[in-house]
């Protein structure tokens, strides 16, 4: 069988060209505070990316980097960026070093500048289906499958390996918005195979590199693979590719996969910060 490649580049591709389309109808640039806490190595590459991404659409991102404060004074700081009324966005680099309490942190953020969307109104609500700012992984997901002609019309159900508040939680309540049909599986289930094998899409994002093999699919299968491992330093997924390729209908390579689109969802929550606040914001409908 030859098995498709959902290719995340390509996505990403086109959607920065209409960020770029929707940022020049804007009245003025939209501002963008990227705080970061700390001096991780890897924390110092992905902001530096994400300044660089957001120039190259026409948004004034500001890199904000503490190597050493306390969750109080970084409170003081997001207080200060939150009543400003010339910053649209707001977004804390994860993760943060230990003794950090993101989501008491991320709380504090007005919803209509969360760049992230974990904070309690967008998460409630997506909750009730009147999604406003989504996390950016998540809607990659759902972007990849929409790119693709997947939804629920032909996707008999989906199973997602992960329940955490940044992957599996919301990822399940926008495929719900979405009408799909959602199985959410984590460390305690007990037979995860028995979940994957019956869904037509798989979704996995445990951080194991070659976690999901060929025992977890059909020849049906769709994979979503939203893992990053760094492995010898090159980047691997949670799936062993080499065994379902040829096997499966489909499945995104990693990298190349939900990496490219998440980070260009993140310059687009960016930009939907922005039309909002300038009065140019038209709802998202599930
Ligand atoms: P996390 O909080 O550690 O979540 C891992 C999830 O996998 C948890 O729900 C965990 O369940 C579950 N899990 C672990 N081992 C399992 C097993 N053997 N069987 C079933 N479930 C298992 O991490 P995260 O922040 O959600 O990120 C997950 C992965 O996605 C990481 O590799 C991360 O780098 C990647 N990621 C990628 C992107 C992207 O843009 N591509 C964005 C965000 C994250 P328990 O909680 O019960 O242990």
């Amino acid at each position: 069988m030859v098995t498709k490649i959902l290719d995340g580049n390509e996505i990403a591709k086109k959607k920065m060209e209409d960020l770029r389309a929707r940022v020049e109808k804007l009245p003025s640039k939209p501002v963008f505070d990227l705080v970061q806490v700390g001096n991780d190595e890897s924390s110092n590459i992905y902001a530096r990316a994400k300044i660089k991404r957001s120039r190259s659409v026409g948004i004034e991102a500001k890199l904000f980097k503490y190597e050493s404060i306390t969750q109080k004074e970084l409170l003081q700081k997001l207080g200060e960026f939150s009543e400003d009324r010339d910053v649209n966005a707001i977004m804390i680099e994860n993760p943060l070093p230990p003794g950090f309490d993101y989501y008491e942190i991320a709380r504090t953020i007005p919803y209509y500048k969360d760049v992230d969307a974990l904070s309690p109104v967008n998460q409630g609500s997506l909750n009730i289906n009147r999604e406003f700012m989504v996390p950016a992984t998540p809607r990659a997901v759902v972007d990849i499958l929409d790119y693709y002609g997947y939804s629920y019309k032909n996707v008999s159900s989906v199973t997602i390996i992960n329940h955490s508040p940044v992957v599996g939680r919301p990822l399940s309540m926008m495929l719900l918005n979405r009408n799909y049909t959602v199985t959410v599986c984590h460390v305690f289930t007990a037979d995860v195979r028995r979940y994957t094998r019956n869904s037509k899409v798989i979704v996995v994002a445990v951080g194991k590199p070659g976690f999901l093999d060929r025992s977890f699919v059909n020849p049906d299968s769709v994979v979503i693979d939203v893992g990053i491992n760094y492995v010898n330093d090159t980047v691997r997924g949670d799936v062993k590719t080499d065994e379902i390729n040829g096997y499966v209908e489909a499945f995104t390579p990693v990298p190349g996969g939900v990496g490219p689109v998440t980070a260009t969802n993140i310059l687009e929550n960016v930009v939907r910060t922005a039309e909002f606040q300038m009065g140019n914001f038209r709802p998202q409908t599930a």
